[in-house]
């Protein structure tokens, strides 16, 4: 069943598709945030309760995620001690990324509305970026080769696990 307004515009998901969404059983992310490459993203490193991930579309150098290790679908479902490490893991992506790539701002997203496994986004706003631009994340895309994607990759993971 379609879940569309009166004007055939798209509504919120209905009932069964956001249980299939929210399934851990069924969940993408789950299946994949762990793995060295997916399609979307390739990993940078995994904490006990984190994997920071460098995305493939590098319009914005720099863009990451952060991805909790367990299937939550939003931050209300995390006690005190998670949200802190979570959040720290989120800091310590970023300040790799700041020293990487210097970009200007990051911006740090946490949607879930299609992929209700909670997950924060570190877009990075370079010099060429329009600060009066909504924020897109799909902008681009933009691909590096091979080649340029491993050499981020391991300048980004040498940051990332430098003592502090
Ligand atoms: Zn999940």
């Amino acid at each position: 069943m379609k879940n569309a307004g009166m004007d055939g515009s798209r509504m919120w998901w209905s009932d069964e598709e956001w249980a299939r969404l929210t399934d851990a059983t069924a969940c993408g992310m789950c299946a994949d945030a762990h793995l060295e490459e997916n399609e979307h993203s390739v990993l940078v490193g995994s904490t006990v309760t984190t994997h920071t991930r460098l995305v493939r579309n590098q319009a914005h150098p720099g863009y990451s995620v952060v991805i909790l290790r367990e299937h939550a679908t939003d931050m209300g479902e995390l006690d005190s001690e998670q949200l802190s490490r979570f959040w720290s893991d989120v800091q310590r992506a970023g300040g790799a990324i700041t020293t990487v790539f210097a970009p200007r701002k990051i911006d740090y997203l946490v949607m879930g509305h299609r992929m209700p496994h909670l997950h924060c986004h570190l877009l990075p706003q370079h010099p060429n970026d329009d600060p009066l631009r909504n924020v897109d994340i799909s902008d681009g895309p933009s691909f590096l080769t091979a080649q340029e994607l491993q050499q981020d990759l391991r300048a980004l993971r040498a940051e990332w696990g430098a003592p502090e």
